[in-house]
């Protein structure tokens, strides 16, 4: 969406229903720096704030680039920072024949359709929208009607309402609507669900940026968690550094 932070799965917090769940969705394919406890510390307090319960999502399915010895790192980073999570921690990897069987029934309900355009087709896509949020997606593969297939080796995506608008309250933005579909000024449109392997998942975004305007989730190791426990600083520096950046 081009209007809600890059990386909305990074966590994901659900309390307007009860219990309130809130999950840490790292992937460990490197160290978590501050952008990482930005996301993860708001979440946390969001749980506890609602008496709710936070879970902690291993996003593993990148072979080539997940790590355990980042896995290890992962969960001491996190055990410093003193954010508390409810056990058992759910490995993406260990959880494909589950994600499969959802594919397949979206794929039944012609929710979802193969789509076969390159990354190189996607940036020349005239959607392709400024700066770094997810390009709207052309329609290219998108068939006119739904139709059911028969789930093969490609790329999935989800079929967005065209046209629609979807409006919900954020807690911290208040009220908020967003405009689905292809057509100009669009917010967001059909968006992949599904990566054929060992194609690369997305890396993880954060929402701070350096004083360069870089990305966190984009720098080097220099404002890694570890290297400021380090260099001295206790979580509390950390969360002060934070709430200084906003
Ligand atoms: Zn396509």
């Amino acid at each position: 969406m081009r209007h809600q932070p890059a990386d909305p799965l990074l966590a994901i917090i659900e309390c307007v229903s009860s219990p309130c769940i809130g999950r840490l969705a790292p992937s460990p394919t490197g160290l978590l720096h501050l952008g990482h406890a930005a996301t993860f510390f708001t979440a946390f307090a969001r749980a506890r704030e609602h008496n709710g319960t936070l879970l902690l999502r291993n996003e593993d399915l990148d072979p080539q680039r997940s790590r355990p010895e980042f896995v290890s790192a992962m969960l001491e980073d996190l055990a410093w920072l003193g954010i508390a999570w409810q056990p058992p921690m759910l490995s993406q990897s260990t959880r494909l024949p589950a994600y499969r069987a959802a594919l397949e029934r979206l794929l039944t309900g012609g929710h979802i359709y193969p789509c076969t355009c390159t990354r190189r087709d996607l940036a020349q896509s005239l959607h392709a929208p400024h700066d770094d949020d997810e390009p709207i997606y052309n329609g290219h593969c998108r068939p006119t009607h739904p139709t059911s297939q028969t789930l093969t080796a490609a790329n999935y995506r989800f079929r967005v309402p065209n046209g629609e608008t979807i409006r919900f309250f954020d807690h911290n933005l208040g009220p908020q609507s967003f405009t689905a579909g292809m057509a100009h000024g669009s917010d967001f449109g059909d968006f992949l669900i599904w990566r054929r392997p060992p194609t690369s998942e997305p890396a993880d975004i954060a929402l701070l940026r350096d004083e360069h305007g870089v990305r966190l989730a984009k720098r080097h190791d220099a404002l890694a968690i570890r290297t400021l426990r380090t260099a001295g600083l206790t979580p509390a520096d950390v969360l002060a550094r934070l709430t200084a950046a906003r």
